[in-house]
Formats: structure tokens, C-alpha cells, sequence
């Protein structure tokens, strides 16, 4: 699992969470809302935090810290505080700690002021001492280490030259011309959203005689194409389909060969993915037989020869081992495509857990499933880790409203109770024990927590009281949903893992 992780994550920060004061509203059930409250009403109050606004209702709300009252507590408690270095130093520490930043600051400096040699003032200020006097950051590069400052950087005198010249420094300490830089070091692929193809009489090319630019960014993506699913032309009866083999699957299918060929490297790439995601519980040969896909060539043959509902898109049978879908595309934004992401996922931890697929809790296989169907593919490249709108906006939206599912209910529901909101919760709890990235310590614990519940599947039933025991039992558990609604409220629908 360590091994998992590793790959899925990469270079792993919360960027943008850092908290400035703002507005918060705390829910009954502990949730905290911070931002600006734009409407009260005797029923609800909507704050606009970070990520869009929020209405909580009344009944949900516990209680309100506003920042307006804040600040004219630090205003009546700094005039009483402001002619004792000591008092001014404590109330600082209290502005801080309240997020009251220039507040903070304010007293701090007046410590200082008061007491030119309150050491904790000065290194609140990360004032820094030398030869026996205090120097301001800023002071201290100036005055001691004899830096100036250009261009929003501090540098040094006998560098400007240089930089006015067009010479960047390398690693190395080196100066050199920006054109004869190296591409920067192992390209790490960016998840990349798709964007709109390059408007016509874009230059993709470059003139003559111009040197391509290395070391820039990569060109834009191309967006998928996606008009291919609408042509529903069966070349065969299903009956008389013809099996096509790619690297790793077999599939059976009656659209035009060409489909049929790009099916095969589609899966094939994701296929390379779930070996990277899954590699520590693959066994052993496990990859010798191709794993067997069934595409009917419409959505009515599907539905008409494997007598399912409406609104079924495919399904992954652990009997025969096989994923069953349709061509074409699918729900409201949907393609085969993230079908057969999803089933594929399914068949491929039946794989891992060497059919012993039932073992597992469903949350993980589900939560995981939906992970991979979520991934951006470009025609070359499955990316993971991107977040799902709608599954998320749901998350928000019962936080918002106190009609969460509790972890606890999740972890004991049956696969058949599984409803679309179900696997909006798995999907947010499998991320954030893959993304979570607050404290290395945690994010271990949960990773080695998951990670040993998918490998003791391989032996045995693994229930909802064993995930609580291996956390260290319910109050642990119950104390890992607290962060993970802090999480989900938090999380930006842009967020990128990488
Ligand atoms: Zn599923």
C-alpha cells in the first residue's frame, strides 16, 4: 500500500488552507464554516467560504464567531493592554491564535516598543539579533547580510549585472542564457482538465527558423472526443461478435473494428494504471490471462440481452468474471468510457483479491472504483486524482445540511442499499486516505489502516467492526469522520493532488 500511495500522490501539499480570520459558523455536529456571512435569515445564514457559498440552516447551527465582534474585543482589550510590554506581547499570541494577523502584529509591535529587548516580541516580529541588536527581516538582508532588493527578490549587488543581462542562475550556481537551458528534470505528468481545442488559425507549428522553446510548458491537452459513441452501428449480431485482443483484455464486441481496436488501448492504459495503484496486493502471475470486456454495439441490445434497467450502464460479474457494457454514451455527461473505468476497476480487485471479492468492504471497492472513473484520459494518458463535481457537491451539500450519512451507517450498508449518495461518501472517504495531507503521521496511519483492510480481504470476511477495531476502535473512527467533514468542507473542486 505504502507503494500505492506513493504513486498516487507524489509530491503531496495542502496549498491554500491556511486560515485568516473571516466569519465562522460551527454546526451542531462540529463542523466549522469560515468566511463571510452574506444573508441572515431566522432561518438559515449563508456564509460565502472559500469554495462557493453555503446556506446552513438555524436548527443545524450551534454557533457563530463573527469577525467584526472579534476585532472590537482585540480594540477594547489593547487599550488596556497597550502600556505593559508583557500584556501586549500575551494579547498578541491571543490575536494570533484567533487569525487576527495585523492584530497580532499590531501588539506585538507595541511590546517592542514598550520594551525594546522582549525577546518573545521580537521573534513573534521573526525579528533576528546581531551583534547584540534586533534587525526587522527586512533590515537584517540589508544591513547585515548586504543584499538588495530586486525585482520582489533579495539579492546580491554583484548579481544585478547579470540579471539585467537575461542570465538566470542554475542549480549548479551557474549563469546562463534562458535558451540554452536543460528541460527541467523527470517530466511528472499534470492532471490536466480538458480544455477547449485551440481556436482556428492558432498557430500550432512553429515559424521557421524559431527555436522550439524547451524547459516551457507543455502544449494544451486536446479535449476528449467523445462523438465517437454516437454512431451505433453494429457490424454483427452480438452472437456472431468478433473478439478483439488488446495487451491485457479480450474484448467482445460488434461496433466497427476501429471502435473495437480503440477500446482495446483505451483499457489497456487503465489497465497499466490499476498494476500501478494496485501493485503490492497483485499476486503473483496474476497477469497471465487477459481479463474479458462485452461491449453491445447500443444501449437497447445491452438492455434487451442482459434484461437490466434503464438506468444500468454496465456491470462487472464476479461469477463469470467479465464487464458488461454498452457503446455509447451514458447518464447526463457520461460515455462508456467511465463504464467501463469503473467496472474495470471492479474486475481488477476481483483480480487482486484472488475472487475473493466479496470479502472486502464495499465502500473501498466502490469508493475506489469511482476514483478511476473519475480520471481524465486524453487518448494516451489516464490521469487519477482529479475530483468529481457532483460527488462532491453532494458531500457539501449534506455537511451543509446535517443530512451526512455517519461513517459508522456507511461502513454497514450492504452493497444493494447503495444508493448514488453512498458512493458520493465512499468516493470522499477513499480520498482523503489517499490525498489527505494536513499531517504525514495521519495520512500513514490511514493509509496502512486502508491498506491492511484490502489485504486481510484476501483471507477472510472484513467487517464493518473489524475497519473500527483496526483504527483503534469506534472513538478513533468517530474521530477520523470529524476530519473528514473538516476535509470535504474545505476541499476545492479544483483540487489537484500533484
Ligand atoms: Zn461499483
Amino acid at each position: 500500500m505504502q507503494r500505492l500511495v506513493w504513486l498516487l500522490i507524489g509530491t503531496l501539499c495542502l496549498v491554500g488552507l491556511t486560515q485568516a480570520r473571516a466569519d465562522v459558523v460551527v454546526t451542531n455536529d462540529g463542523a466549522k464554516y469560515r468566511g463571510k456571512i452574506v444573508k441572515e435569515t431566522s432561518r438559515a445564514v449563508t456564509i460565502k467560504t472559500r469554495v462557493g457559498e453555503v446556506k446552513i440552516s438555524r436548527d443545524n447551527i450551534s454557533h457563530i464567531v463573527r469577525e467584526a465582534e472579534l476585532k472590537a474585543d482585540f480594540k477594547k482589550r489593547f487599550e488596556t493592554a497597550k502600556r505593559d510590554a508583557d500584556k501586549s506581547y500575551k494579547l498578541g499570541k491571543w490575536a494570533k491564535r484567533e487569525g487576527l494577523e495585523a492584530e497580532a502584529r499590531q501588539a506585538f509591535e507595541r511590546a517592542v516598543e514598550l520594551d525594546g529587548y522582549h525577546e518573545k516580541a521580537r521573534e513573534a516580529l521573526k525579528h533576528r539579533q546581531h551583534q547584540g541588536r534586533w534587525y526587522t527581516p527586512e533590515a537584517y538582508r540589508k544591513d547585515v547580510l548586504g543584499l538588495i532588493l530586486y525585482k520582489g527578490k533579495w539579492i546580491k549587488p554583484e548579481d544585478k549585472e547579470k540579471l539585467d543581462q537575461g542570465f538566470i542562475r542554475t542549480k549548479e550556481g551557474k549563469w546562463i542564457l534562458p535558451e540554452a537551458r536543460d528541460a527541467p528534470g523527470p517530466a511528472r505528468p499534470r492532471p490536466a482538465r480538458p480544455r477547449a481545442t485551440p481556436r482556428p488559425g492558432t498557430p500550432t507549428k512553429p515559424k521557421p527558423g524559431v527555436k522550439p522553446n524547451l524547459g516551457k510548458k507543455a502544449p494544451p491537452r486536446k479535449a476528449e472526443d467523445t462523438s465517437w459513441y454516437r454512431d451505433n452501428t453494429a457490424v454483427s449480431s452480438f452472437a456472431d461478435a468478433a473478439k478483439t485482443e488488446s495487451r491485457f483484455y479480450t474484448i467482445r464486441t460488434n461496433v466497427k473494428p476501429e471502435y473495437a481496436k480503440r477500446y482495446g488501448g483505451m483499457m489497456d492504459r487503465y489497465y497499466v494504471r490499476f498494476q500501478k495503484v494496485f501493485k503490492e496486493f497483485l499476486p503473483r502471475g496474476a497477469n497471465q490471462r487477459k481479463s474479458e470486456i462485452w461491449i453491445y454495439a447500443s444501449r437497447d441490445e445491452f438492455r434487451r440481452a442482459e434484461r437490466v434497467g434503464a438506468t444500468t450502464g454496465g456491470f462487472y460479474n464476479t461469477g463469470t468474471k467479465r464487464v458488461t457494457a454498452f457503446h455509447g454514451p451514458f447518464g447526463n455527461t457520461g460515455t462508456t468510457r467511465e463504464v467501463l473505468a469503473h467496472e474495470g476497476t471492479h474486475q481488477f480487485q476481483d483480480l487482486c483479491l484472488g475472487g475473493r471479492f466479496g470479502n472486502a468492504p464495499i465502500w473501498i471497492l466502490e469508493g475506489l472504483a469511482v476514483l478511476f472513473e473519475s480520471a481524465y484520459y486524453d487518448g494516451k494518458e489516464v490521469v487519477i486524482g482529479l475530483v468529481p463535481r457532483d460527488r462532491l457537491q453532494s458531500l457539501k451539500r449534506g455537511l451543509a445540511s446535517g443530512s451526512l450519512i455517519p461513517l459508522t451507517q456507511l461502513i454497514r450498508t450492504p452493497q444493494q442499499s447503495f444508493t448514488a449518495y453512498h458512493y458520493a461518501h465512499a468516493w470522499g472517504l477513499i480520498y482523503m486516505i489517499l490525498y489527505y495531507g494536513e499531517s504525514k503521521t495521519v495520512r500513514q496511519r490511514c493509509q496502512k489502516w486502508f491498506s491492511d483492510l484490502f489485504s486481510a480481504a484476501k483471507t477472510g470476511r472484513v467487517t464493518a467492526e473489524t475497519v473500527e477495531e483496526r483504527i483503534g476502535g469506534r472513538e478513533k473512527f468517530l474521530e477520523l469522520e470529524q476530519r473528514w467533514k473538516d476535509w470535504i468542507r474545505d476541499l476545492p473542486y479544483d483540487y489537484d493532488p500533484r
